[in-house]
């Protein structure tokens, strides 16, 4: 059982910091660990934030798109480069997660128009420090260039843990890349269902590369309860 957190265990809001697991989800998490060898959540935040979020003994944590194991920084003067390129764009603000940075712009008046102007400011700068740009909502990261993110850490726990069938759920574009493990794993004979978890801002492509559809983090839950 592979899970996303931001919009699909907890709703969409304002700002990171307020984002709570929607009512269930701990206890649904609880009861999954008992009945799946593996329940893992697979979120873009770093692993120390998801485990104080939603602390379930058992569960796995794979934070910061699985980059959490490897510790590291943005190269020097990255960050720098980034505030300063964000600094004009009215209600943007970058967050400093370690290896990554994530610049949300849920806040500005016109986020249409300040999601073009970080784009294109980020984009030579995230070219020249061997970062890419992975763009979420009302979020664009900058991501370590061509390392394994979502796809990679469902690839890895199917392998470790020798798995034969696997759920990912998940709300957002960097989830297309879990959903691509997936796919891969169905291809060897692995039996496999792709979660689109729906809210006012998924992307059509998610929920057309999904098996199933579940209304919102409270669609989830009762996924996940029918499950146990
Ligand atoms: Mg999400």
């Amino acid at each position: 059982m592979f899970l996303d957190f931001d919009g699909s265990l907890a709703g969409i809001v304002a700002h990171p910091e307020l984002a709570r697991p929607v009512e269930g989800a701990r206890e649904a998490l609880a009861a999954l660990v008992q009945r799946f060898r593996v329940v893992a959540i697979v979120s873009g935040r770093r692993s120390a934030e998801v485990e104080s979020l939603i602390a379930v003994p058992g569960i796995v944590v794979c934070g910061l798109y699985g980059l959490d194991e490897d510790g590291g920084r943005a190269p020097a003067g990255v960050s720098d480069q980034v505030d300063s390129a964000v600094a004009p764009v009215q209600g943007a603000w970058v967050e400093h997660k370690g290896p990554t940075l994530a610049v949300h712009y849920r806040r500005a008046p016109n986020p249409g128009k300040a999601r073009s102007a970080l784009v294109s400011a980020l984009r030579p700068i995230a070219a020249v420090a061997g970062l890419e740009i992975v763009e979420g909502k009302m979020v664009v990261e900058l991501v370590p260039a061509g390392r394994p993110r979502k796809g990679g850490v469902v690839e890895r726990l199917l392998v470790e843990h020798d798995l034969s069938a696997a759920l990912f759920a998940g709300d957002d574009v960097a989830d297309l890349e879990a959903f691509g493990a997936l796919d891969r794993a169905a291809e060897r004979g692995a039996l496999t269902v792709k979660v689109a978890v729906r809210g006012p801002e998924t992307p059509a492509e998610l929920v057309r590369a999904a098996d199933l559809t579940v209304e919102g983090p409270p669609g989830l839950v009762e996924l996940l309860r029918r499950l146990v």
